[in-house]
Formats: structure tokens, sequence, C-alpha cells
């Protein structure tokens, strides 16, 4: 069961699923915007209703996974406009699965947390950001995002004390790759800078959000699918950190995507929503513990991206919601 199956990262997990050999039921409100799902039976509907999502956990399944969310980029999260339905929402659906997967006997449940959920003060310094599963106490997400995450979070694992389950909670840091939200508001940084340069000419300039030196690290999606499989296979609870490593300023980011994209491309930083400062995955916890830390460059899944967006605005496709 793949709720969130219609999503950006659930849709690569149906499809990892289904070449695993598995039968898939996905759920989503919306179907994937890119490709037909590959799901058996993809249920489409708001899993925020109990009706909707009491029909679609009507059975104990081998393997439930949580990624359905209210979410988006920057501009979606941090500019408080949706602050409340991201809220409403998330926690709506959270609460629903949950339930209805405890009176299914669904006892193992993968859920997404974010790496939204740090403490905002951990994350001034871009050169030195400290995301240890441990530091996100005592708490303060720098979103509304994040609260709903760690409110998340925290009732999966009150069910695994309270009811006997076996949850695990991963927290994504900076998801990308092909298939993603890239042009309708919802996009992350690597999409939306792929874009701007696959746009730009070559010698032109594109408009970055602040002043390009915060920080980040960005995990591709195959990845991520590796490490959230695993986990939820696993004897363990978490939360853990599911990233990358390979911490980069945005400026630089910029760099690497004009060199992938063979040109010259002039940055004009310009007011926007920022988010934290500093952000860096740290593996320590789930390489010690699961036996799992990614190996992938950035710059090889930024290629693959960089290649599919730029298809997208060769062939004019600039308006998908
Ligand atoms: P996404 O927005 O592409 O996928 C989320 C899916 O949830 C969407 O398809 C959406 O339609 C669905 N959804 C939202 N409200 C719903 C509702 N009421 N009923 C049914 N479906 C509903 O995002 P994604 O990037 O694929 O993220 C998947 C999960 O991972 C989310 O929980 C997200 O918070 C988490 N996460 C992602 C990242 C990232 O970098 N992509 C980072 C941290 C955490």
């Amino acid at each position: 069961m793949v709720l969130g199956g219609g999503g950006f990262i659930g849709h690569h997990l149906v499809n990892k699923l289904k070449e695993e050999g598995y039968w898939v039921r996905a759920a989503d409100i919306k179907k994937p915007a890119y490709e037909d799902s590959k799901a058996d039976d993809f249920c489409l509907g708001d899993l925020s209703e109990q009706s909707f999502c009491l029909n679609v956990i009507d059975r104990d399944f081998d393997e439930v996974y949580q990624l359905a969310a209210d979410m988006g980029g920057a501009g979606y999260i941090f500019t408080g406009e949706n602050d409340a339905s991201v809220m409403y929402n998330s926690a709506s659906i959270n609460l629903n699965v949950l339930e209805f997967c405890r009176i299914k006997n669904n006892n193992n449940i993968f859920y997404s947390s974010s790496a939204c959920v740090y403490n905002e003060f951990n994350q001034l310094d871009p050169n030195n950001p400290n995301c240890e599963e441990s530091s996100a106490y005592p708490a303060n997400p720098d979103s509304e995002y994040g609260w709903e995450k760690l409110f998340s979070e925290r009732i999966y694992l009150a069910y695994n004390r309270n009811y006997n389950m076996t949850n695990k909670v991963a927290r994504y840091h900076n998801i990308f790759g092909p298939l993603g939200a890239w042009n309708n508001g919802k996009e992350k940084s690597p999409a939306a800078l792929c874009r701007k340069v696959a746009q730009a000419p070559n010698g032109g300039s594109i408009e970055i959000w602040g002043d390009g030196e915060q920080t980040r690290s960005f995990l591709y999606v195959d990845e991520c699918l590796e490490g959230t499989t695993k986990l939820l296979r696993s004897n363990l609870s978490g939360p853990y950190n599911i990233g990358s490593e390979e911490m980069i300023s945005i400026n630089d980011f910029v760099d690497l995507i004009s060199d992938i994209a063979g040109k010259t491309i002039k940055k004009i930083h310009i007011d926007g929503p920022l988010g934290v400062r500093g952000r860096n995955s740290n593996n320590k916890l789930i390489k010690d513990e699961l036996g799992w830390a990614p190996s992938q460059s950035l710059k090889i899944g930024i290629e693959k991206t960089y290649k599919w967006i730029e298809e997208k605005v060769m062939k004019g496709e600039i308006d998908i919601k």
C-alpha cells in the first residue's frame, strides 16, 4: 500500500514495488502528473476523509508506506499562506491512516517525516548546520509544515508504545529526481533551478531567492527509496535521517546545473521565501543502526533530472498543474 502514490516519491515507490513483484494499491487525491501509475489498484480520493481512508485500508497489507501530505517547496510552505490547510490536511491524513491501520492489523507503517522538523537555531550557520536526529528537541521548526511533521512523528511512535505497533519514521532531506513538480508552484529548488537554467539562453541570467549562500543537501529519489524500503523491512523505528551529506550552497548548485547544461549563467539575487540558512543530513545514526547510507554523487542525479526538465521546457510544456 502506497498512500500518496500519486505524488513524486510515492509514484517512484509504486514503480519500485512493482519491479519487486508486489501487488500494489496506491491512494491519492490525484493521479501521477507525468506518467500513468503502475499500481494494480489506484484509489482516487481524500485521505483526510475518514470514509475514503477506511475503504482504502480495508485489509492487512504486507507493507504500508504513508507519504501523503499537503506539501510543496519554499514557495508553498514558507509564505504562510497555506499554513492552516497544510496542518489540517496532513494531520487529518495521519490520524486516519494510523487508526484505520491499527483496526485492520497493519502494525508496521513507514511514515515520511522531514528535515523541516529540525530546530531553526541549529541551522543558522550555513557551513555548520546540526541535523543530528536528537537535535530536533527542544523543538523549534521554522515552518508549520515542520511542526505538523513533528506531531505526526510522535503519534506514529506513540502507537508503537501503546498498541504494540512497529511503525518506522524517516526524516527525508530534499529528495529530487525526474517526474516531480517542476513548474506548478510546488516545485523544490533542484527542479526550479533546473527549469530556470533550461529556460535561460547561454550567457543569460536567472533569479535566485536570497544571496545564494544558503546551503542544502539533496538526495536522488532512487537512493531515498532504497533507504525507505530497507527501514520498513527492519526492526528499527527511528526517527532516522534519509538524506545526503553532500552539502552545497545554492550558488554552487546553480553553477553545477549550468555546467551540466553547458551554459554560462549569471545569478541575480532577489528576495524570496528561504527557509533555514544551512541544512545537511547527518547519516551517522542510520549508518550505524541500519547499515545504510546513500552512495551516489549529487551530479549524477542532477544530470538525470536536468535532462527530464530540459525536455519539458523544449517541448513548451510550461503550465502543468
Ligand atoms: P508530493 O506532494 O509529490 O506527494 C504527496 C502526495 O500526497 C501528493 O500526490 C498529494 O496529492 C497527496 N495528498 C495530499 N493531500 C492528500 C489527501 N488529503 N488525500 C490523499 N492524498 C493527498 O510530495 P513528495 O515529494 O512525493 O513527498 C512525499 C512525502 O515525503 C510527503 O509526506 C512529504 O512531506 C515527505 N517529504 C518529502 C521531501 C522531498 O524533498 N520531496 C522532503 C521531506 C519530506
